[in-house]
């Protein structure tokens, strides 16, 4: 069954950047590929999404979550460069560490054994006093303490990226059923028959659910192909700050802070059990708020550009869905959670060549419908 589609016809469900970095990987070994939405490429989450790319500042504990993100990190400016060649479009990947700032000799200490975890595993990073990070960012200025710089890890622009990879499927022959109405997946008992919208069945060899939240969802997916997926809503908002005034992303106490190129100072994030609620809150704000502006006074005088929500897409273990299903044929690329951004390098290249035989058996069973025993990651709050 696996290594039969090479070249053959495969349909994506879901234009996140998980679906489209799928598309797009397999599109450039050869792939004929659709990719259905029911509404436009790089919304939903990969557009709410913060874009960091941080696998040790997320104190990720599950080592096979670490690996992949840590994989991840690796592939991505190879990944970006072919995305940026194909399409035109420069991402704005930026690998200049995260700095994580401490306000008392409390949270120096923290920072100080997270530096040690780091150095255990070779990650490189610089512990910085008061003085050396106000050098760094000056913008911290009243209360900082010191610092923590992770080196290698950084952000990229989620939303270029997403059109990026619209542009790069678009230039590399992959087919979009955008705005798709009643969309579903047809199987029989063994195996997936193609994907059934308003605008008529597609038959297809392989459909891969990469539907975000929204995966356990997808009409027409048995039960026992049915993904654990729930929605975890997050909150932020963006400050219009002057270019340069922050350059590096920083973790404060109950918020992180990224710089965009355009100025935009993005400050997130909440973590709410709400459903599919996706309303931006009074409280979720003020939330937010109280953390960037409790960190760093100055941030008080800026205007308040943005706020919005998104939905990641929750697993009960923290552990994404990739690959196979009981039903042959139909795979999973979902639950990213809070890094399904810094993931998409890693899972489009891990599900491409699970799709044209080239992955070595065995290699995504700790992702699998049927894996047990991984620590429950998921915690509700801020950041
Ligand atoms: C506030 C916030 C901050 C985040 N920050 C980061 C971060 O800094 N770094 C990081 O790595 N990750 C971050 N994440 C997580 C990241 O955004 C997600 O894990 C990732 O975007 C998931 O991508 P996806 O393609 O699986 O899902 P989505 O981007 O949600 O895309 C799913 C797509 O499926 C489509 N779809 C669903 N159901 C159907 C259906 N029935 N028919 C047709 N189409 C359907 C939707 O329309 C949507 O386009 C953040 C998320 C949020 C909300």
């Amino acid at each position: 069954m696996v290594g039969a589609h090479k070249g053959g016809d495969v349909a994506v469900i879901g234009a996140g950047l998980i679906g489209l970095a799928i598309a797009f990987e397999l599109a450039e070994r050869g792939a004929q590929v659709r990719v259905f939405d029911r509404g436009e490429p790089g919304r939903a989450a990969s557009w709410a999404g913060a874009g960091m790319l941080a696998p040790y500042t997320e104190h990720i504990e599950d080592e096979s979550v670490l690996d992949l993100c840590e994989r991840s990190l690796g592939a991505y400016p190879e990944f970006t460069e072919r995305v940026r060649a194909a399409s035109g479009i420069d991402p704005h990947l930026r690998l200049n560490g995260i700095v994580h700032a401490a306000f008392d000799a409390s949270g120096v200490g923290r920072l100080s054994a997270h530096a040690l975890d780091l150095a255990r595993r070779g990650v490189a990073h610089d512990v910085l006093d008061r003085e050396q990070t106000l050098a760094f960012e000056p913008w911290l200025g009243t209360h900082v303490a010191g610092s923590l710089l992770v080196r290698g890890e950084g952000s990229i622009d989620n939303r270029r990226f997403g059109r990026a990879l619209a542009a790069a499927c678009d230039a590399r022959g992959v087919s979009f059923v955008r705005d798709a109405i009643d969309l579903a997946v047809e199987c029989d008992d063994r195996r997936v028959l193609g994907v059934r919208s308003e605008r008529g069945f597609a038959t297809c060899s392989i459909v891969v659910n990469a539907a975000g939240a929204w995966a356990a969802q997808l009409p027409g997916v048995p039960p026992s192909a049915r993904p654990a997926v729930r929605p975890v809503k997050g909150q932020m908002l963006a400050l219009a700050v002057p270019r340069g005034f922050v350059r590096h992303t920083t973790w404060v106490q109950g918020a992180y802070l990224v710089p965009r190129d355009d100025g935009r100072l993005l400050v997130g994030a909440t973590v709410e059990d709400e459903d599919f609620d996706q309303r931006v809150t009074a409280a979720g704000i003020r939330q937010l708020l109280d953390a960037a502006l409790s960190a760093a006074p100055a941030l008080g005088a800026f205007s308040i550009g943005e706020t919005w929500a998104g939905l990641r897409p929750g697993t009960p273990d923290g552990r994404p869905y990739l690959g196979a299903t009981p039903i042959e044929g139909l795979l999973l690329a979902t639950g990213h959670f809070r890094n399904g951004i810094l993931l998409a390098p890693i899972t489009a290249k891990l599900l491409a060549s699970y799709i044209d035989g080239s992955l070595a058996p065995g290699a995504l069973d700790a992702f699998g419908l049927a894996r047990d025993g991984a620590p429950n990651a998921h915690r509700t709050g801020v950041v």
